[in-house]
């Protein structure tokens, strides 16, 4: 039980690694705030889950509707110790056929998103004397990828943004990590052609795409007593691949 009465909202909780994650923290002993805009999905999650999970609709890119998820913890659970900001998009297009409204979309959900969500839970964070907060960045922030200016120009802000948060809320007892997955079997990545998805598995090391499960147990890991001494870190979960 490595999250024992701890109190998280993941944002995008509703499928894939938000979901996995929302499903691990409470078998290690947290309750959940899931966090997104998608009402179906979030809402039968938070029902299989039982008492320690609660859907809130919740869009990002809103300053109103990101402190209601973090007041959500308060109102529910008594507390906020834990924020994973996961939710995000893909709007892929190569520079030259790139729109103006793609990249606003892509900027707005997983750069912006991600800093109005924080700058809600921080003050949560110190009433509770500190806390950790997770960012989902993406190997591709390192390496760059083919036909994803926006996302890649978002998922390298996101690991500055974590660092500076880390020196700027470190004395207040607020851990702020990344991780970034590598190809991760969702509906994101299976949107993806059989033969890319192929030549990708050809690239990685371990063989295989990731699952869920891979990325929510490094959240896990990266919120638990046991990371006390991590922050400002961007920890690659990716089979390899950035080798
Ligand atoms: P997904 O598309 O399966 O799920 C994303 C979730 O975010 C959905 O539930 C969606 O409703 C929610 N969401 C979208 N816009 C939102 C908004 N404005 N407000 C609140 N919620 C919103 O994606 P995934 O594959 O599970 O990816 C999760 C995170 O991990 C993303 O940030 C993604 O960029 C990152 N990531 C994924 C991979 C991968 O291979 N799947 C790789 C690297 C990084």
């Amino acid at each position: 039980m490595m999250l024992d009465n701890k109190v998280a909202v993941i944002t995008g909780g509703a499928q894939g690694i938000g979901r996995a994650t929302c499903e691990r923290f409470v078998r290690d002993g947290a309750s959940v705030v899931i966090a997104d805009v998608a009402d179906e999905a979030g809402a039968k999650l938070a029902e299989a889950l039982g008492d320690k999970a609660v859907f809130v609709h919740t869009d990002v890119t809103d300053a109103d509707s990101a402190s209601g998820a973090m007041q959500a913890a308060i109102d529910h659970f008594g507390g906020l110790d834990i924020v994973v900001n996961n939710a995000g998009i893909t709007r892929d297009a190569t520079l030259k056929k790139m729109t103006g409204d793609q990249f606003d979309a892509v900027i707005n959900v997983n750069l912006k998103g991600v800093y109005l969500c924080t700058q809600a839970a921080v003050p949560h964070l110190e009433a509770r004397g500190g806390g950790a907060i997770l960012n989902a960045a993406s190997v591709v922030a390192h390496n760059g990828n083919f036909g994803q200016t926006n996302y890649v120009a978002t998922k390298a802000g996101v690991i500055g943004m974590t660092k500076t948060w880390a020196r700027e809320l470190g004395r207040k007892g607020i851990r702020v990590n990344a991780v970034a997955p590598g190809f991760i079997a969702t509906e994101m990545v299976l949107t993806v052609p059989e033969k890319v998805l192929d030549g990708l598995r050809g690239k990685t090391p371990l063989g295989t795409l990731g699952q869920p499960d891979d990325i929510a147990a490094a959240y896990a890991f990266l919120a638990s007593d046991d990371a006390a001494f991590i922050t400002g870190t961007c920890l690659n979960v990716d089979g390899g691949l950035v080798l």
